[in-house]
Formats: structure tokens, C-alpha cells, sequence
């Protein structure tokens, strides 16, 4: 059974006039770990809120475990919900030591065992050093840590991290997400973690959701979301992708950059008219002209250090292109490959195959 499960969730904030959360269901298993992403006012905040409960929604359901959590009026209070949350800033408390603010949290054990959780957890994320110290003569990082230390020392079902790094500068960042993640999977808790950088969500989570205005575009992992995005909102937000639009034809799809072969079982193929080809840059491999291969010429090229972007235009290549089938091409559309040499100019002929893409109806948005 999946530990946290949410049931068409919608928020409006009074005098908003669309909804900050909007119909949003998913659930995550035992030991996952969610990255939800989107831009900033896409409502991911709001939707940590509610299933923290600090905000109640104005419909659907929330199940923790066994427990409905939210259900129409029916709303456990925030402290009574077996969740921990970290939030942006921390919020830990200046006059507590280390220990203090770890074992904050903790109410209802006996000392001894408030003693023993604290240490543990303090182990586990490595603060043994800086228990007697106070947050303010801890770094940024170790400062998140704490944070983390605490939203876990109670051991919740559900963890719930609002920016957990968006404080830390770059370089401290890359290891601070590692550290996070090794010790959430150590203690093998289920996590959300909101955060509207990619690379945070690619680094750290097992499945990513994307948000738009407050509804989730699509749930999946992180592999799925690079190589099969359900929409080009999706697609452009983790990184430059092409989408060509393409007829069919006897021929496999007709682009301006010549004919994909369509896969055999391809079933848009059979009914539909136009189609999107979508792939990503490092998809297209370059290749020489006795392969059956795509066309087109380089219109600007973009020195990158590690490799070049070209911007690729229709070559009016009438082999490529297939010869007379192809009567008014549409030249407007442009793509962009990845090359490692360095050898680029404007005008060079580009010639390419797609080792990878997908086929998607062309009014699927
Ligand atoms: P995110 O965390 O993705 O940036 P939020 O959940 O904070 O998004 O916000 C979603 C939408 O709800 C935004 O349009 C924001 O302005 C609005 N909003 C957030 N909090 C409140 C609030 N307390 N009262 C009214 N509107 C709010
Ligand atoms: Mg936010």
C-alpha cells in the first residue's frame, strides 16, 4: 500500500481567482522520494502546506498510511500528522544547542529514550561534533542538516522539504543533495522535496512531478520525464529539446530535414495526418552520406566548451528531403544538435539519424 496517497486536491486562496492547487493526485510508495518542480506561483509550497496541514483544502482526500488525514471538514491537525518538514530558511531556533532543537520535536518519550533518539539521529546525519554548538556557529550546510536532523528525529511516515537547498551556494549544494539523500534513503523514509531547480530534482529524487498553475503536468521518473515528456512544457524544462513537425507518408514521416522512419507498430501512423517527432539534441548522431540519413544546414553555430550547439535549418536537399514528394516544404523550423568538434561553420551541410525519438499527435497540447 503506498504510504502517502492524495485524492483530486484543490486549493483556492480566498479572493484568488484560480486555484493555487488544482485537482492533484498521486501517491508515492514506502522509501520514495518525490521532486516536485515547477516554476515559481506553480503552487508546490501550498500543496506541502496541505499535506502538512497548515492549509486545508477545499476538496479531495489525503491518506497517511492507514490514516484518511483529509477528508471533506475532517482535517488531523498539522502536529497530530506523522510528517516532518523542513523548511527554506530552516526556522531553527537561535537559543537552542544542536541537541536542543533535535530533540524539540520529541514529546511523550521518557528522557532516557528522548536521549538515545537525539544521539542516533544526530549520528546519522552527521553532527556528532556540533551537538554543544549553537546554529549560528554552524555553517550553512551543516546548518541543513540540523534542520533535516530534526524533521526526522520523530521519525515520521512522511518527510516534506520546501527549497531544502536553495540557501547553500553551488559547490556546497552539489554535496549537501548527495548527503540529504543518503541519509533519507538510510532511513529508508518516503520524502517530498519541492524545489523549482532541475538539477536539485534530477539529483536527489526517484520520481519528479512537474507543476503548472497548480495542476501536476506529469509524475514519473526522472529518465521518463528527460526521454518521454507528455507535453513541450514538460520537454523545454529539463533542458533544450526539438519537436518537428512531420506528415505521414508512405515513406515514414515526412520532415523537412527528410523521411524518419516511422516504427512499424507506431499506431499514430495508421490514423493520423500530422505528427511531432521529439528528441533530444544528443539523440541525433552524425553520419555520413552513404547511410540513409536527414539533412540540413548549420545556420548558426554556438562554441560551448565541451561541444558546439548547432542551430540546423532545412538544407532543400532534394534527395534527403525526398526529391519531388515533398512539394511546398515548410522551411521555418529549425532544430538543434550537439556536436564534440569543434569544426563548425555557418553553411556547413549536417548530416544525421535519430539513434532515438518519439512520435506524438500533432494536437496533443
Ligand atoms: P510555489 O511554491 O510553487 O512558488 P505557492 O504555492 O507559494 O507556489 O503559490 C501558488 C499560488 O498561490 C500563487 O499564485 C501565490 O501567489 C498564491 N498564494 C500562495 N500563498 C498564498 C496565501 N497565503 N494567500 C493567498 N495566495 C497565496
Ligand atoms: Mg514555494
Amino acid at each position: 500500500m503506498a504510504v502517502i496517497e492524495l485524492n483530486t486536491i484543490s486549493k483556492r486562496y480566498r479572493n484568488a481567482d484560480s486555484n493555487a492547487v488544482d485537482r492533484v493526485s498521486f501517491s508515492l510508495e514506502k522509501g520514495e522520494i518525490l521532486a516536485l518542480v515547477g516554476e515559481s506561483g506553480s503552487g508546490k509550497t501550498t500543496l506541502l502546506r496541505l499535506i502538512a496541514g497548515l492549509e486545508h483544502p477545499d476538496s479531495g482526500t489525503i491518506r497517511l498510511g492507514e490514516e484518511i488525514i483529509v477528508s471533506g471538514r475532517k482535517s488531523v491537525p498539522a502536529n497530530k500528522r506523522k510528517t516532518g518538514m523542513v523548511f527554506q530558511e530552516y526556522a531553527l531556533f537561535p537559543h537552542l544547542t544542536i541537541y536542543g532543537n533535535v530533540a524539540f520535536g520529541l514529546k511523550g518519550l521518557k528522557k532516557k529514550e528522548t536521549e538515545q533518539r537525539v544521539m542516533e539521529t544526530i549520528n546519522l546525519t552527521g553532527l556528532k561534533e556540533d551537538v554543544k554548538k549553537y546554529p549560528h556557529q554552524l555553517s550553512g550546510g551543516q546548518q541543513q542538516r540540523v534542520a533535516l536532523a530534526r524533521a526526522l528525529a520523530p521519525r515520521p511516515e512522511l518527510l516534506l522539504m520546501d527549497e531544502p537547498f536553495s540557501n547553500l551556494d553551488t559547490i556546497l549544494r552539489d554535496q549537501v543533495r548527495e548527503e540529504v539523500r543518503q541519509i533519507i534513503k538510510a532511513m529508508g523514509i518516503t520524502a517530498i522535496l519541492v524545489t523549482h531547480d532541475t538539477k536539485d530534482a534530477f539529483s536527489t529524487a526517484d520520481k519528479i512531478a512537474v507543476m503548472l498553475e497548480g495542476r501536476l503536468l506529469q509524475l514519473d521518473t526522472p529518465d521518463a520525464l528527460y526521454k518521454d515528456p507528455n507535453s513541450s512544457y514538460v520537454a523545454d524544462l529539463f533542458g533544450k529539446s526539438n519537436n518537428i513537425e512531420a506528415t505521414v507518408s508512405p515513406r515514414g514521416f515526412k520532415t523537412p530535414f527528410g523521411f524518419v522512419s516511422g516504427p512499424k507498430d507506431c499506431p499514430l501512423a495508421v490514423n493520423q495526418d500530422k505528427v511531432n517527432i521529439f528528441f533530444r539534441a544528443e539523440e541525433a548522431d552524425f553520419c555520413n552520406a552513404e547511410e540513409p540519413h536527414l539533412c540540413g544546414r548549420v545556420e548558426q553555430c554556438m562554441y560551448l566548451g565541451d561541444h558546439m550547439q548547432l542551430k540546423v535549418c532545412c538544407n532543400r536537399c532534394a534527395t534527403c528531403a525526398g526529391g519531388n514528394e515533398v512539394e511546398v516544404m515548410d522551411d521555418s523550423q529549425r532544430i538543434l544538435l550537439k556536436s564534440s568538434e569543434q569544426t563548425w561553420k555557418t553553411g556547413d551541410v549536417v548530416r544525421f539519424k535519430l539513434k532515438n525519438y518519439k512520435v506524438k499527435a500533432a494536437d496533443s497540447e
